[in-house]
């Protein structure tokens, strides 16, 4: 597992325009609260309900920061979305498998 935790650190934006897909970072919750591990990237155990708390008091992105999470090659630690890692084993399971139905649908209908 990888630590990355970009969308917590304030990024200028002449630095985002090159990466134009993360913009929504900028928007988060989590970038005017700060870096904060224990809220965040809380301790193996450690229960996540403040971070989540965070991203579901109305973060303005929480769609976006989601789909980044459960889109990503890696497995991100930590608080996304409003998720935590083990919240999001299981819907990135439910989300592959709902991706390759329909994959398959778009295929078998091209066929
Ligand atoms: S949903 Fe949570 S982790 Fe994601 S950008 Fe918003 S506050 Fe940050």
């Amino acid at each position: 597992m990888i630590r990355l935790h970009e969308p917590r650190v304030i990024t200028p934006r002449p630095q985002l325009d090159s990466e134009p897909s993360h913009d929504w970072r900028v928007l988060g919750l989590c970038a005017q609260t700060g870096p904060v591990d224990d809220v965040w990237l809380p301790s193996k155990g450690q229960p996540a309900r403040h971070g989540k708390a965070i991203c579901l008091s109305g973060c303005p992105v929480i769609r976006e920061c989601l789909l980044f999470a459960l889109n990503s090659d890696r497995q991100l630690e930590g608080v996304w979305g409003g998720t935590s890692e083990s919240e999001r084993r299981v819907l990135r399971r439910k989300w592959r498998a709902r991706k390759a139905a329909e994959a398959a649908r778009r295929q078998a209908g091209a066929a």
